[in-house]
């Protein structure tokens, strides 16, 4: 362990001057690892010496100020810490009698995540491994709720031959929207889709439309925090729309619901009428610099989701009084006790802290997507809301149909891998109205105007390379 935490310091030590992307790939770290598993085992401190030297060429600098890929935070040194003391004290975060310090740290952090968030102090909260199960465990407790309400028991009789469920999602609904709605049983090919506008929010109007022209049990998944563009579905009129017909209100907001935790209130106006819905899913590992995995499932009404996720059996010993069993929140039932480092996350930025890390990457983002926009040849695509930015570079015009789509889709392509390979930073690339565009995401704590000054001028090398 002790040759462990060298390591680590070491590797921490080193984060900001190694390269950003990873030295070498898959196929290499495999043959680097595969051996034939020994017989009779090894020394612990050699196991963990030669595996750390096997692995370094393939590790990504995600924890570091310059990637910029996904949405994806470090961690801030609180909760790395307090992470590695869950692995140390190997605690089963099921139930509070398997581990009473494990049960106790999440409630205590789950009523500081709603005050934060400014949601319902009343709501119950679900520490999962990311915001795909978040969607997946709020959809579930939708699910009773909205079929419970129509006289069908769900969790007894399954879905088959039960009310039709209506199930809304905006246009722009993340993939993970999708295969929640595949393992909630209701297929991601059923959903009613409402369109959305230039930056990616679903249209209100639309979604009334599609309310007034469907009965029974009804499910609407909104969006605060687009994953390329940052923005926010209109979530006050959603809400109004939703509650006139009666429909379970979802918003997946896994990095977006942190825009809640601003004392900016120009970010904070973004999230308004959030607070209205029946569920929200969110990440700690994104946004709030807690280390993976974290994830965390919000429901409005603690009835319904634990209804969803209960487990029973005689040999568990239920909580009593005033405890909670995190399982009862959660669709695992063993499972890591990833409580003790979000609570460590939020005491160790504090109220303030949580908010100067929102907008210090929203001014960031803001300075990446003003200092490219200078930059002949360079478009940025969105309106710069949060902590993304979608940029798409165009070739000089001496180049060969340097002016058609295809060819700036081509060049933005190149741009993209001449910067991942040169190392400086790390960005990748999405398709945005059915183009190519680059991403830049800025969700890490340490990074600083250099870094992003590092990043504009490693897409700018990469861009006019003789310039
Ligand atoms: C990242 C993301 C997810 C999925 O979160 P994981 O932590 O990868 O499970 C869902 N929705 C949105 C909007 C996201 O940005």
């Amino acid at each position: 362990m002790r040759r462990a935490w060298n390591l680590s310091e070491e590797f921490i030590a080193g984060l900001n001057a190694r390269r950003v992307g990873p030295a070498t790939g898959f196929a290499d770290v495999r043959s680097r690892l595969a051996k034939p598993l020994n017989d009779e085992g090894e020394d612990p401190t050699r196991v963990v010496e030669e595996l750390a030297s096997a692995v370094e060429p393939g590790l990504v600098a995600t924890a570091g100020p310059r990637y910029f890929g996904f949405v994806i935070g470090g961690s801030v040194p609180a909760a790395v810490a307090a992470d590695q003391l869950a692995s140390v004290w190997d605690q089963n975060a099921a139930l509070a009698r398997s581990s009473p310090a494990a049960a106790a740290v999440e409630s205590v952090a789950s009523e500081w995540l709603l005050d934060l968030l400014r949601l319902p102090k009343t709501a119950s909260v679900g520490f999962v491994t990311g915001c795909q199960m978040a969607n997946f465990t709020c959809l579930a407790a939708a699910r009773h709720a909205v079929l419970a309400r129509a006289g069908w028991d769900v969790e007894k009789d399954g879905l088959q031959g039960g009310p039709r469920v209506n199930v809304v999602v905006g246009e722009e609904a993340h993939a993970t929207i999708h295969s929640a709605l595949r393992y909630a049983g209701f297929g991601s090919g059923r959903s009613i889709v409402v369109p959305a506008d230039a930056q990616g929010r679903m249209k209100a109007d639309e979604l009334r439309k599609a309310l007034a022209s469907v009965v029974g049990p009804t499910i609407v998944c909104a969006q605060a925090g687009n994953v390329n563009s940052g923005a926010f579905d209109p979530l006050d009129d959603i809400a109004s729309a939703t509650s006139a017909r009666g429909a379970w209100l979802h918003v997946d907001g896994a990095f977006g619901l942190w825009a809640a935790a601003s004392e900016n209130p120009e970010r904070r106006a973004l999230m308004r009428g959030a607070e209205r819905a029946q569920s929200w899913a969110t990440d700690a590992h994104k946004w709030l610099n807690a280390p993976y995995d974290s994830g965390l499932a919000i429901v409005a009404t603690p009835e319904d989701h634990r209804a969803a996720m209960i487990t029973a059996a005689s040999y568990l010993i239920r909580a009593e009084g005033a405890e909670r069993d995190p399982h009862d929140y959660t669709p695992e039932s063993s499972r890591r006790a990833r409580g003790f480092a979000v609570y460590a996350a939020l005491r160790n930025l504090g109220r303030r802290g949580v908010s100067d890390l929102v907008e210090r990457c929203c001014a960031l983002a803001v300075r990446a997507a003003d200092s490219l926009r200078l930059a002949d040849g360079v478009a940025v695509l969105n309106d710069v809301v949060l902590n993304q930015v979608l940029v798409r570079v165009a070739p000089s015009r001496g180049e060969h149909a340097s002016g058609s789509s295809d060819a700036v889709d081509a060049h933005t392509r190149a741009v993209i891998e001449r910067v991942q390979r040169e190392g400086v930073a790390w960005l990748g690339g999405t398709r945005w109205h059915d183009r190519e565009a680059m991403r830049i995401s800025v969700s890490n704590w340490t990074t600083t105007d250099a870094d992003i000054d590092a990043l504009v001028a490693s897409i700018l090398r990469a861009h006019r390379p003789n310039a």
